[in-house]
């Protein structure tokens, strides 16, 4: 029997609702494994009501106190009267940088049943993985304010977006390996090297040196305004998607969007070299336009305790709850994102039942 120790940070809004559902199946499924594995839990009260009582997101030692879980299970930041930045550093960006967890997968895949936002010819059949850069770029954190400036109208501010060469030789070697294992072997670079010619320049020089490592896969690069028409007009050109920071991020809610909804989409935020623990989210924020209503779709926060099995070396139970998330959607079941009537814990518990169907179909 093996216990993996999860360090489970729902932080704010709807990511106390949502992580509560995906720890609920978690429970569920190690409870079902018959001693296979099991789940030791920590929970962390780190997020936007700790700032307001102890002005800090999370404790200054907060990395230490998390640095020998096996994963990191998070919610979502960011609550009105906490500005954004601050409940975004202060606690996602904090964990995700200070564990170098480099390479976020993003998949937008389209489930059965769900409403479909896109008029395309092969709808059911589409799917693809963003891989976004996720220790640089433009989240780097560098840059200035004219404070002398300030109030006065003639007010500057500089952000800076740091492109090393290793920092983008990784994540796109990291999007090749991918595509290794996919029927279709492609890998699309997204840049806006017209406009950046520095930075994005360099990360094109890197994407043309690496490929030629990977003569199997096959290539191809769009600026980025060109990538969100493709998204929309041929996403069946889409396989593997490789982009920076904030490119990649923008994308992705585009992604699950045209998917039917925010609330689908899953990630990972991953440490490849497993120095340190990864984390495992779902794409969309804390939505305080529906917290506390109990409507939250939970489906990408359960999606990623799948990525979560799946990097646990849980693979069959992985692709079981993904089953068991799809079997849900397919019969209909579904929040009011997706056009539904039902309610989060109904959702969940949905899956969690269909769980045991999907076992007895594989048998
Ligand atoms: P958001 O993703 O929270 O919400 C955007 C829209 O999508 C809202 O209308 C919301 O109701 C809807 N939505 C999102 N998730 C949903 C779900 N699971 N089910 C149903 N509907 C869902 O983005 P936002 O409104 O731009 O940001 C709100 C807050 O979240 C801000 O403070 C922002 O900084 C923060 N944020 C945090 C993260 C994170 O922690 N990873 C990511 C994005 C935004
Ligand atoms: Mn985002």
């Amino acid at each position: 029997a093996k216990t993996f120790r999860l360090a489970v940070i729902p932080g704010d809004g709807i990511g106390k609702e949502v992580v509560r559902e995906g720890m609920r199946v978690l429970e569920h499924m190690a409870e079902e494994s018959e001693g296979k594995f099991s789940f030791e839990s920590d929970y962390f009260p780190w997020g936007c009501e700790y700032y307001l009582e102890n002005g800090k997101m999370m404790d200054e030692d907060g990395l230490e106190q998390i640095r020998n879980h096996d994963a990191i299970y998070f919610g979502a930041v960011g609550f009105p009267g906490v500005p954004d930045h601050i409940s975004l550093w202060g606690l996602r960006l904090a964990i995700c940088q200070g564990f170098d967890q480099w390479a976020n997968i993003r998949p937008v895949e389209f489930l059965p049943g769900v409403p479909r936002r896109l008029n395309h010819p092969d709808v059911d059949n589409l799917n693809w993985v963003l891989v976004r850069e996720n220790s640089e770029g433009e989240y780097s954190g560098i840059g200035g304010r004219n404070f002398a400036g300030r109030g006065t109208g003639n007010e500057v501010a500089v952000q800076s977006a740091l492109f090393t060469e290793k920092g983008c030789e990784r994540i796109i070697r990291f999007a090749f390996d991918l595509a290794r294992t996919r029927d279709r072997k492609k890998v699309t670079s997204v840049t806006k090297s017209n406009a950046q010619q520095y930075g994005m320049v360099l990360w094109d020089e890197v994407f043309a040196r690496v490929s030629k490592d990977y003569p199997d896969v096959e290539t191809d690069q769009r600026l980025v305004d060109a990538m969100a028409a493709e998204f929309v007009l041929h996403p069946e050109e889409l396989e593997v998607v490789v982009a920076s920071n904030l490119f990649a991020d923008i994308l992705s809610d585009l992604g699950s969007a045209l998917a039917g909804s925010l609330g689908v989409a899953a990630s990972a935020n991953l440490n490849p070299e497993r120095r340190t623990p990864s984390m495992f989210e779902s794409v969309h924020g804390s939505a305080p336009d529906i917290a506390g209503k109990g409507v939250a779709n939970p489906i990408g926060t359960i999606g990623s305790a799948a990525l979560m099995l799946d990097h646990l070396g849980l693979a069959e139970e992985a692709a079981r709850l993904n089953n068991a998330i799809a079997e849900t959607t397919r019969q209909g079941i579904l929040t009011r994102d997706l056009g539904g009537t039902y309610d989060t814990v109904e959702v969940t518990d949905a899956i969690i039942q269909n769980l045991a169907k999907v076992k007895e179909q594989a048998h």
